[in-house]
């Protein structure tokens, strides 16, 4: 089974954004926990969890992601900007639980000048507030690009995140080929070796699922801007490579590319045809 889904607007429920996926060819999709700024969530509809939930049986969905706002810093010198992501990633945790089994992902965040140590001794301490031995929910770390003084810039930041976490059954990792590759990690050129490399440091049975986004930046830019499928520096035939990879396969992949809804059809159509049986 291919899952494949794009980034969706959540404001109109669980229900409209599993009829919007199929609409486009998806079978999955991401979408925001809440407003990346102001933090407002949309109150939890019953109703609409539970026709969501047999919609998303009936079509046979892959497992959905959310996303944490990116502009909560869980490792932040400011204690009350701690506190706002830990107040707001408790709550996403509990409203995850309406829709059970499925996947979080977030940012591990900036230390801003506090060192790489310091920033992954706090994001860790974040996981042992909010990890809760009964949740079903597996929370993912995003691997980032390295712009600024971000954590996660490499795998061995996510793995001594994922070492420092007492639930650490609880928590996996999100690849974001964007991010990824202008980390410097040569996903173009040599796939299988970073893939090698992620299973030696991280493990890959930590990988939960794919970003696919192009990158508007050159190999090891450590800018983070993303590019539609095919026009930016990855190019088409690496990410016909990532969806085909055997150790990739079974992965849920989420579009996060500069597109409307038509761009993001045409760009499941064609990774869909790029795909392999
Ligand atoms: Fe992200
Ligand atoms: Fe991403
Ligand atoms: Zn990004």
């Amino acid at each position: 089974m291919f899952y494949i889904g794009c980034h969706l607007s959540a404001s109109k429920g669980f229900l409209h954004m599993a009829k919007e996926a199929s609409s486009i060819g998806a079978n999955t999709f991401q979408f925001f926990t809440r407003n990346p700024r102001g933090f407002a969530a949309k109150d939890i509809d019953e109703k609409d969890v539970r026709e969501f939930l047999d919609y998303a049986k009936e079509h046979n969905f892959g497992k959905i992601l959310a996303h944490a706002p990116y502009t909560l810093n869980p490792s932040s010198a400011d204690e009350k900007v701690r506190d706002l992501a830990l107040r707001i990633m408790t709550d996403d945790m509990e409203r995850m639980e309406y829709v059970p089994h499925n996947l979080y992902n977030f940012h591990p965040g900036s230390h801003v000048g506090q060192g790489a140590e310091k920033g992954i001794e706090l994001t860790a301490t974040l996981l042992n507030t909010i990890l809760k031995p009964e949740q079903t929910t597996i929370v993912l770390l995003e691997t980032m690009s390295g712009k600024g003084s971000e954590i996660g810039r490499n795998f061995e930041e996510i793995k001594e995140i994922i070492d420092k976490t007492e639930l650490s059954d609880k928590v996996g990792v999100c690849l974001d080929t964007c991010h990824v590759y202008d980390a410097g990690y040569d996903i173009v050129g040599n796939l299988d070796g970073v893939l090698d490399e992620f299973d030696r440091i991280i493990g890959l049975e930590k990988l939960h699922a794919i970003h696919m986004n192009d990158s508007k930046n050159p190999f090891e830019s450590h800018k983070d801007r993303h590019e539609k499928i095919g026009e930016g520096y990855i190019g088409l035939d690496a990410m016909e490579k990532v969806i085909n990879n055997e150790r990739l396969k079974h992965l849920p992949i989420f579009l996060e590319t500069p597109n409307e809804l038509d761009g993001y059809e045409a760009e499941i159509k064609t990774l869909k045809e790029k795909r392999d049986l």
